[in-house]
């Protein structure tokens, strides 16, 4: 444990002799990988988490030309993914099936999904850590350890407990964007906030009639549960439905740098079958996904 991070954090006083990673939400997650990539021993590490979560593989969210197999492959392999899918859970096994999402510990079927992003080589890093705790949230800390909500566990002095359990999603319940004078800004397309932001402010500079500006911005719920996740897609593709058939609105998110995924479709040559090859499964797959997705969400709505 001598790595120069961690001797910064410690500010020259000896460095503790375990950490107690406190949530396991992107921040936990992302406070442990740092702590293992500063040399801490995984066996040095106590992990808290209160549910397992599923995350996207960032290997399907690279937006770069030489990544278009991953990323428009990686799209058509989740809309079949919802298309074929005859239960949540068998969404979720297909989703990690197709390399399109990944879990830490894969003895354990996830209850969380906030879309945070890893590597396969971040989830491996994690998968080295054993001291996980599972027994709920932690209710109280004191010199001899945790009480959490299912049970008490003893920590030795010395140890440092990091709090990561703040969330960084405050969920609210969904409301009309355009409430005349006023504008709630909110999600159109998860989890892309410039550009729905963005496409509000389009819609409100260009379109009159406040029905039409709110059928074209639905606001996208942003997902808790693995449940949430059908939810989530519906109103996404819903959306892009609404703003494809609206001619100049297609031609503004075409040439909108924030909308990285659109321009690496739109700008793909004719003449490369490969690639059209893969828009075209794309496409149908996405018909699929939008005639399954109604089984999908009453699965989702029936617990
Ligand atoms: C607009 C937006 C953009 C995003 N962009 C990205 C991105 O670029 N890359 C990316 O990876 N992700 C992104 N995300 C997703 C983000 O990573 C997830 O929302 C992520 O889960 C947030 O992590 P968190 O740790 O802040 O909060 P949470 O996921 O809410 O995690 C909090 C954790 O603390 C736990 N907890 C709470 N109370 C206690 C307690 N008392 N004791 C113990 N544990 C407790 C909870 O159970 C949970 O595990 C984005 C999200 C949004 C909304």
């Amino acid at each position: 444990m001598r790595c120069r991070g961690l001797w910064e954090l410690a500010q020259g006083r000896p460095l503790p002799r375990r950490f107690v990673v406190l949530g396991a939400g992107k921040t936990a997650m992302d406070t442990c990988i740092w702590l293992l990539q500063s040399g801490t021993p995984a066996d040095a590490i106590t992990w808290v988490m209160p549910r397992d979560s599923w995350v996207v593989n960032r290997l399907t969210t690279q937006n770069g030309p030489e990544f278009f197999q991953e990323a428009i492959g990686g799209q058509a392999d989740q809309m079949q993914a919802f298309a074929e899918a005859r239960s949540i859970d068998d969404l979720y096994l297909r989703l990690e099936a197709c390399g399109s999402l990944l879990r830490i510990d894969r003895g354990r079927m996830p209850t969380m999904f906030h879309l945070a992003t890893l590597s396969q080589a971040e989830v491996d890093e994690l998968r080295r850590i054993r001291n996980v705790v599972r027994l709920g949230r932690v209710k109280a800390i004191d010199a001899g350890g945790m009480q959490l909500e299912q049970g008490e566990v003893a920590i030795a002095p010395g140890a440092l407990f990091v709090d990561c359990t703040a969330s960084a999603v405050q969920f609210k319940e969904a409301a009309p964007v355009f409430q005349g004078s006023r504008i709630v800004v909110q999600l159109l397309r998860a989890p892309l906030v410039a550009f729905s932001a963005a496409l509000t402010a389009h819609v409100e500079a260009h379109c009159d009639d406040e029905a039409h500006k709110n059928r074209l911005c639905k606001p996208v719920p942003f997902p808790r549960t693995p449940a949430d996740y059908a939810r989530t897609v519906a109103v996404n593709m819903g959306n892009q439905l609404q703003w494809g058939q609206d001619a100049a609105l297609r031609q503004w998110i075409r040439q909108c740098r924030l909308d990285a995924f659109g321009r690496l479709t739109s700008g793909v040559d004719k003449a490369d079958a490969e690639k059209q090859a893969l828009l075209a499964r794309l496409k149908t797959q996405s018909q699929a996904a939008a005639a399954n997705l109604p089984r999908l969400l009453a699965a989702a709505a029936a617990g």
